[in-house]
């Protein structure tokens, strides 16, 4: 028993803790929760909880199918939301196997291998998120069959005694409360659209809080009546929901991604970086841009990205570097601005991270950065500054990730086969489906 296991055992009895949840999360990064007993706890630390991982989505084959959960103490919470007469608490879990071996359909093991990775090269990774998401009037559509957003508000809009606002302020305290720190929140483009900005963490714990901000997202929309959703692109002629991720590898206490006096301060070993980024996206989309409707927001409107291309601070880039002042080097970091809202955390840093790192290690060349804003440029243009299209659809975006001997790699055979299985059954059943569009658009026509 060690000292963290030992504080969390002394806790569960100081708070008279009732549940004790345990969190993992699946391939397409769905959460999974088990309670246990306070009694059990010892037990699960010493053995970890038996449960049958063929039938969680991407984890194991039916002749293997025992695994083992083995909570991660570091992580213990108590949740707010569930009320101080009988306190209920969490911790994310590791998965193994029966000898005990880290699973390798285990979407938060791909991560820690991959942070593995980047510390042999002497590197620790931060990331902070920017979470947008719709609060919406409920999960019901309207007589369009559009959602209802809870407000018709803009971009940074101020709106007095507004839903949003109020939902900001008790989820803002609530995440406060689960030891998840907000940097920003603010209204986004789109009504009923928000967005929230946690500070700085190594990318484990950022991915561990990205599941557990969702929770309490839909938790404190719940409270309130509400809905809040995640979807990438719930409406069509509003902003989609992305979840741009600043990265930055530091060397001990230094940022390895500064070098003053240099063109955007930026190190050779950050340019390695973009330019690994960059050179792989269209395999690792798939990913970072899991469902059919992810494409919709990739277009090219809505500022999200739809070409690959980096920028200074040009938002349709696809990577972008922040301004930041020089006198500030250790906040140079990079933005990734393709991931939505929608992506499993864990497997998509560890794509953008793992990307990013081949870039590195092989010493890649970073192309020019693009001035421009690459929706209004021409496809001539684009083809003149070597400027290439992010896939177009998921079918696409699988076509280019199955070719990905570095994909295979980051996640491991088994996440790499499993998760192209579930997404191509996910195409397939879209691609036979009649959509309101179509019969709209071509039963009066034909
Ligand atoms: N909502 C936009 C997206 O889908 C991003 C807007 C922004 O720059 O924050 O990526
Ligand atoms: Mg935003
Ligand atoms: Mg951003």
């Amino acid at each position: 028993m060690d000292r963290q296991q030992e504080f969390v055992l002394r806790t569960i009895e100081e708070r008279d803790v009732r549940f004790v949840r345990l969190w993992f999360t699946d391939v397409v990064g769905s959460l999974k929760s088990v309670a246990l007993a306070p009694a059990e706890v010892e037990g699960v630390f010493n053995e970890g909880l038996g449960f049958d991982g063929s039938s969680i989505e991407g984890l194991s084959r039916v002749f293997e199918s025992d695994m083992l959960l083995k909570p991660d103490p570091s992580s213990f919470q108590i949740l707010p939301w569930r009320g101080e007469e009988e306190p209920t608490s969490r911790m994310f879990c590791d998965i193994l196997t029966p000898d005990q071996e880290p699973a390798a359909g285990d979407p938060r093991n791909v991560l820690r291998r991959q942070l593995d990775v980047a510390g042999e090269m002497g590197f620790t990774c931060y990331t902070h998120p920017e979470i947008e998401f719709y609060v919406l009037e409920s999960q019901e559509m309207d007589q369009d069959g559009s959602p209802v957003p809870v407000d018709r508000a803009g971009y940074f809009d101020h709106v007095t005694g507004s839903v949003s606002q109020d939902f900001r302020r008790h989820t803002v305290n609530m995440l406060e409360a689960v030891g998840i720190s907000v940097e920003f929140s603010h209204h986004e483009a789109g009504p009923g659209q928000n967005e929230i900005d946690l500070r700085y963490a190594d990318a484990l714990t950022t991915a561990d809080n990205i599941m557990t901000f969702r929770t309490v997202i839909k938790e404190v929309a719940i409270m309130q009546g509400k809905y809040a959703s995640f979807m990438p692109k719930p409406f069509t002629e509003h902003p989609g929901s992305g979840m741009h991720t600043h990265f930055g590898l530091f060397e001990g206490d230094t940022n390895a991604f500064f070098a003053p006096n240099t063109e955007y301060n930026l190190s050779t070993t950050a340019r390695q970086f973009i330019a690994g980024v960059l050179r792989h996206a269209p395999e690792f989309t798939a990913i970072t841009n899991q469902f059919v409707n992810s494409y919709k927001r990739l277009w090219g409107g809505g500022e999200a990205p739809s070409h690959v291309s980096w920028g200074h601070n040009n938002r349709s880039a696809l990577v972008r570097v922040p301004l930041y002042k020089p006198t500030k080097g250790g906040s140079a970091r990079v933005e990734f601005r393709g991931i939505d809202s929608g992506a499993n955390p864990y497997l998509g840093y560890a794509a953008v991270l793992g990307a990013g790192l081949k870039g590195i290690r092989e010493g890649y060349e970073l192309v020019d950065p693009v001035g421009e804003d690459v929706w209004s440029l021409t496809t001539a243009e684009r083809k003149a500054l070597g400027i290439k299209p992010l896939p177009g659809t998921l079918h696409e975006a699988l076509r280019q990730m199955e070719e990905s001997e570095l994909m295979a790699e980051i996640l491991g055979e088994q996440v790499f086969e499993n998760f192209l299985r579930n997404k191509q059954q996910e195409w397939d059943e879209y691609r036979v489906n009649v959509s309101p569009f179509e019969t709209k658009r071509y039963l009066g026509l034909i």
